[in-house]
């Protein structure tokens, strides 16, 4: 028998998905995605971008308060995170991002949908019932599927800043900006964009200086970012600006940047301890090429106002991976109850109930 509704991606869009789909008795199966050094190095890892955050104040329904208790009673012991059975202090916040993560999660699986811990690699959507390829060769077919496999953060590819990933580079400013090794010191932040702004914002409250590398005179993000940047006397503007090298060493990780005039000036190298990359994302949808359609930027394209629908019926596609405006967490939740409704109601509409 063919599976009703198989997702893939365990971010708030595919774990939303889930609860709603397993509340209307469609007994869904979610690949939360494979923990793989690969994953990890491309930032794929299950439970998605919100379990590589700090705080997260904007998720309705979490205001500033102790969450510790909540979580203790909520999660099964396995996956209670470690401050809460150490009973350290912690900072005054509503939910923290892989909290949040682990609440949707366990709140799934509590209405019966079951997790898988693997990837899905390749699709078949020419035919029906869909057949899904996972990375252990396991072959699942399913009536309908809902794709909320979200987006990554991009590189510029430089082999240097590959060789300094976790050791001094990084593409997530609330997730690693306050470790021993950027305090107190030059930073480089690169990109103009909301991102990078805030990142550099953000960054301020540790380092020494934040030198914000912009590969144009003008910033793209808004008018209040850009004000925010500008009054901050700890943000340092390298305008007409790339990234060509990362420079270290093995122990030390990241010690210094090499930055390339875009208006033929004279190359510089600044001294960092962490260039922080913030140029954009890239939607996870290399596995549905040639199966759904795709705007030229990658992103799955919905094809109704108001719908998850996507190009092929019975499959509908939910948060990051088909939205590239407003990519909250609250907004990815939502449209993981949209498309669960969605696959429902095709369902419904083909004899399955
Ligand atoms: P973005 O708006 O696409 O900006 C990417 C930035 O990176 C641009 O300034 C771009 O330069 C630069 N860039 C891209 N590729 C580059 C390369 N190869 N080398 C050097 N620079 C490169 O991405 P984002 O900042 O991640 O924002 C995405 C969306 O999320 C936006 O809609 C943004 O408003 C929203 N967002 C909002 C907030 C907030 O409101 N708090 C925070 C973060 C993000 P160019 O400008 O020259 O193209």
């Amino acid at each position: 028998m063919p599976e009703k509704v198989v997702i893939i991606g365990s971010g708030p869009a595919g774990w939303a998905a889930a609860i709603y789909a397993a509340r209307a008795n469609l007994n869904p199966l979610v690949f939360e995605g494979a923990i793989t050094p690969e994953n990890n190095l491309k930032g794929t890892l299950p439970l998605g971008q919100l379990n590589l955050t700090t705080e997260v104040e904007n998720y309705p329904g979490f205001p500033s308060g102790d969450s510790r208790q909540y979580l203790g009673s909520a999660l099964p012991p396995d996956r209670v995170p470690y401050w809460v059975t150490a009973n350290k202090p912690q900072p005054s916040h509503g939910i923290n991002g892989p909290e949040l993560m682990e609440l949707m999660r366990q709140q799934a699986i509590n209405f019966g949908t079951r997790v898988t811990t693997d990837d899905i690699v390749k699709v078949n959507f020419k035919k029906h019932p869909f057949v899904l390829t996972a990375s252990s060769g396991d072959t699942i077919e399913t009536l309908t599927t809902i794709i909320a496999t979200g987006a990554r953060a991009n590189y510029l590819g430089l082999p240097s800043e590959d060789k300094f990933k976790n050791n001094g580079v990084s593409a997530c400013a609330v997730c690693d900006g306050a470790l021993p090794r950027f305090r107190n010191k030059p930073l480089v932040v690169v990109g103009g964009g909301d991102s990078a702004v805030e990142e550099a914002t953000y960054l301020t409250k540790f380092a020494s200086v934040v030198h914000l590398v912009h590969r144009r005179d003008e910033l793209r993000a808004s008018r209040i970012m850009q004000e925010r940047a500008r009054t901050n006397p700890k943000i340092n503007f390298k305008w007409n600006r790339t990234l060509s090298e990362v420079l270290g060493n093995e122990p030390d990780g990241v010690t210094g940047a090499r930055l390339k005039s875009t208006t033929g000036a004279k190359d510089e190298s600044v001294d960092c301890s962490g260039v922080f990359l913030a140029i954009g994302h890239t939607p996870n949808t290399d596995f549905l090429k040639g199966q759904v359609e795709l705007e030229p930027t990658g992103y799955i394209r919905w094809t109704q106002p108001y719908r998850t629908y996507t190009s092929v019926e019975g499959v509908v596609a939910a948060g990051d991976v088909a939205d590239s405006y407003y990519k909250q967490a609250v907004t990815a939740a939502g449209s993981g109850c949209m498309a669960a409704l969605d696959a429902e109601r095709w369902l419904a509409s083909q004899g399955h109930h």
